[in-house]
């Protein structure tokens, strides 16, 4: 009787789609949340980044005024006042290891150095051990990686991700969300993704829970490009088959598709859906790759440890004012210096970040082992594991054309654990799950595997 209501209610919604598509509304406090992010404090916080002279990781670790010691001690104090603000809401702390030698000129740390990430972590309220990660990079380079010595003020990569994480801090730490949310600046990124390749092995080995990590790297929406016409634009990366797939799942993959459907490219659509309701005036660029070419970045070692995980990065990048060394050369000047930062155009990142966070950590977990029941037939079976979260209502199915780039279509399946698309094959469309809490938050789509 139950699955005849089930069926009846799939039919209705496909005769009638807006009896099925609650078209999702913003919701208010995300919406008053983003207001108070602010370009004032992101400008003042990248001004005080590139006044420690140079952050390279090489660089000084005892001076108090210059160097990545410097600037690890002032992130530190700046996410500890953060927290005393909150009622010691965060738990900031300092990750250190030491970093062997990797010597010039392939490697890019002279001698054996100690390495530090710094992140602030605001505890979910029901679901803790569920954690989303945003990050930046706090260290920065001149023209040569390794050269300690140089200036390197890296206004836009990165002190704009830096400041963006931190001003995020500011503004979610004042408000709860059910998982956690983990505040982090590394270092390490110019000599190799150093400092998050050791927090995403540290994490696997814990078998933490990150259910996505941000990583926010020249997100400085560089002043020269101020009239391009894609200006009010962030992109973001996900790559769509996913770095650590085995063998099994790439056969899996070749056989019935799936090479636009890794989790990270389903995180990607859920940004830029997050984007589209909060941010119409500013919008994501989803590239449907890892990074840009010969490029890679903070996402990479989280992608590698099974994590889903995207990059953000502006649309036009000035290579003139990124890695290179301060300098004026036949009447043209070269850095990476604040004059070249946009603080407007961080802000309107930080913003879409910080509500594609408060929406993951609002919404239930995406459901968990979602298989698509793999026999000959017309209709099409979904099933997946019961969630446990306290306020969870059910969950939608969504589809679309195997062509379309995004999710098109959507029904509600109630609070059940498997659906049955009836007169709609498999073959002919790519279907997906997602969960919805009694507030209607939604969470990110999950991908069936094929199970007979
Ligand atoms: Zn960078």
């Amino acid at each position: 009787m139950k699955n005849y209501i089930v069926v009846l209610l799939a039919l209705l919604s496909l005769l009638y789609p807006t009896f099925a598509q609650k078209k999702e509304k913003p919701n208010g406090e995300i919406a008053k949340m983003l207001k108070e992010v602010s370009a004032k404090r992101i400008e003042t916080d990248i001004r005080k980044l590139v006044s420690f002279g140079t952050r390279n990781t090489n660089s000084e670790q005892d001076n108090p005024t210059r160097g990545i010691g410097a600037s690890r001690d002032w992130i530190f104090a700046e996410f500890q006042k953060i927290s005393a603000d909150c009622g010691n809401c965060l738990t900031v702390e300092k990750q250190t290891y030491l970093q062997e030698a990797m010597p010039p000129p392939r490697g890019r740390v002279p001698e054996a150095i100690n390495i530090t990430n710094i992140f602030a972590v605001l505890k979910g309220t029901t679901d803790p051990n569920r954690v989303y990660v945003v990050s930046g990079h706090y260290d920065s380079m001149c023209s040569n990686p390794a050269d300690a010595k140089c200036d390197a003020p890296g206004a836009n990569d990165d002190a704009s991700g830096t400041a963006a994480v931190i001003e995020m801090a500011r503004v979610m730490s004042k408000r709860k969300f059910d998982a956690s949310i983990i505040f982090m600046a590394v270092a390490g990124e110019e000599q190799g993704l150093l400092g998050a390749r050791h927090f995403a092995e540290q994490a696997a080995a814990k078998k933490m829970d990150i259910e996505a990590m941000f990583t926010n790297d020249i997100i400085g929406g560089v002043t020269t490009f101020k009239n391009a016409a894609n200006r009010n634009t962030v992109r973001v990366f996900s790559e769509g088959v996913p770095s650590n797939e085995t063998e099994q799942d790439g056969a899996t993959r070749r056989s019935v598709g799936g090479e636009n459907d890794s989790a990270s490219r389903q995180l990607a659509r859920f940004i830029k859906e997050t984007a589209d309701l909060y941010s119409p005036k500013f919008r994501v660029m989803m590239i449907y790759r890892r990074d840009r070419y010969g490029r890679g970045g903070d996402h990479i070692p989280f992608l590698e440890k099974g994590f889903t995980a995207v990059r953000f990065t502006e649309t036009n990048e000035d290579y003139d004012h990124q890695h290179q060394n301060v300098r004026t050369e036949n009447g043209k000047f070269y850095g990476d210096t604040p004059e070249y930062v946009d603080f407007e155009y961080v802000t309107n990142v930080a913003r879409v970040n910080a509500a594609s966070l408060a929406r993951l950590a609002l919404a239930p977990a995406r459901p968990k082992n979602v298989i698509i029941v793999n026999r000959l037939g017309n209709d099409t079976e979904l099933k997946w594991d019961a969630g446990t979260d306290a306020d969870l209502a059910g969950y939608e199915i969504v589809w679309r054309d195997t062509t379309s780039p995004v999710w098109t279509n959507s029904v509600s399946g109630g609070n059940v654990t498997n659906f049955v698309m009836k007169g709609m094959s498999k073959d002919n469309y790519f279907f997906g799950v997602r969960a919805v809490d009694k507030d209607g938050n939604k969470s990110p789509v999950s991908f069936p595997k094929p199970v007979r």
